[in-house]
């Protein structure tokens, strides 16, 4: 059997992707690791996705889960371990296929500390522009002292009582303009030298205590340590840049392998724009399938 199109990663880039070529009549089949849905099902409300006043992130990512299905997609769950020419390559199996399109996204960076996993969704955050505004009138503390760590410190000031900035070095790393823009902010308080050694809580973050000894008791924390480009398996198949698969309007070095969502060098990591590129994928993979195969 091969397949018109494996599509690497059910979040919403792959799962909309799989939408698509389904309609379009194409053999479809989407591999998954872990989650169906990916990173926004550990949300519990979105709130910026079009079409939804709010919604879990479960839900929503559910509903396209639901469309695949009813379209007769298949889904495996298998972690892509290797691709070679027309061939995807699981622990189990080796699947043929036509076209492929990876879709399978970031981790945020963690600090790796007990229970951290369980408090993700509880407490702990990652996205302001998509969860700051629980905390509208709390505390919280954002953990990372570059660019997005500061951004995200000011962008919370303006609607929490208090920001805690938390960063491990003895110095901040972002631009002079955003630290010059923090420090007029007084409701924020910077911690140089700060190191997160445990979080207080069991399934919902209260707070947390620093190398010294400190215990800092906190509403929300987020996390803006970076992100982990979930590209490994793929480094020696497709051109990689800063771990991101590099890719200009989804396409890469081979006509057939297309890219989509927060797995790609791009600017913007949003559900929209995962999905936005779910759609060019599957559409130019329809066009290669018609045209060339
Ligand atoms: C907590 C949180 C809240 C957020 N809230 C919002 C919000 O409110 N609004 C918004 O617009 N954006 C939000 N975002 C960002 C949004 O979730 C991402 O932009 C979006 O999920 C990207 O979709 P994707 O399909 O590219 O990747 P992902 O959602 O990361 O999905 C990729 C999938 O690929 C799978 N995968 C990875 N490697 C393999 C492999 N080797 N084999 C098989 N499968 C694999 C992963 O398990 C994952 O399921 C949030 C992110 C987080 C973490």
């Amino acid at each position: 059997m091969i397949y018109d199109a494996i599509i690497i990663g059910a979040g919403p880039a792959g799962l909309t992707a799989a939408i698509y070529l389904l309609r379009a009549n194409k053999k479809v089949l989407v591999l998954e690791k872990e989650t169906i849905g990916g990173q926004i099902s550990s949300s519990p409300l979105v709130e910026n996705y079009p079409g939804y006043l709010s919604i879990s992130g479960s839900e929503l990512t559910g509903n396209m889960f639901d469309q695949v299905l009813n379209l007769g997609g298949e889904v495996e769950i298998e972690e892509v371990i290797k691709i070679i020419e027309n061939e995807v390559i699981t622990e189990d199996n080796t699947y043929k296929t036509k076209t492929i399109i990876v879709a399978t996204g970031c981790k945020p960076r963690v600090l790796g500390i007990d229970n951290e996993e369980n408090l993700i969704g509880n407490g702990i955050h990652f996205c302001v522009a998509c969860d700051g505004a629980f905390y509208k009138d709390k505390k919280v503390a954002v953990i990372g002292g570059g660019n997005s760590a500061v951004i995200n410190a000011i962008s919370l000031s303006d609607y929490c009582t208090e920001v805690i900035l938390i960063q491990n070095l003895d110095h901040l790393t972002a631009e002079q303009n955003l630290i010059d823009t923090l420090n007029k902010k007084n409701n924020v308080k910077i911690i140089l030298n700060g190191k997160v050694v445990s979080y207080i809580g069991e399934d919902a973050l209260e707070g947390f205590i620093l190398k010294n000894n400190e215990e800092i008791i906190v509403d929300g924390l987020f996390l803006s340590i970076g992100q982990v480009p979930n590209s490994d398996f793929i480094k020696e198949f497709l051109d990689i840049k800063n771990n991101y698969i590099d890719s200009d309007d989804c396409l890469t070095k081979y006509p057939n392998v297309f890219v989509a969502g927060d797995v790609r060098t791009k600017e913007i990591r949003q559900l929209t724009t995962a999905t936005s590129d779910g759609t060019t994928c599957a559409i130019k993979a329809i066009d290669y399938l018609n045209n060339f195969s």
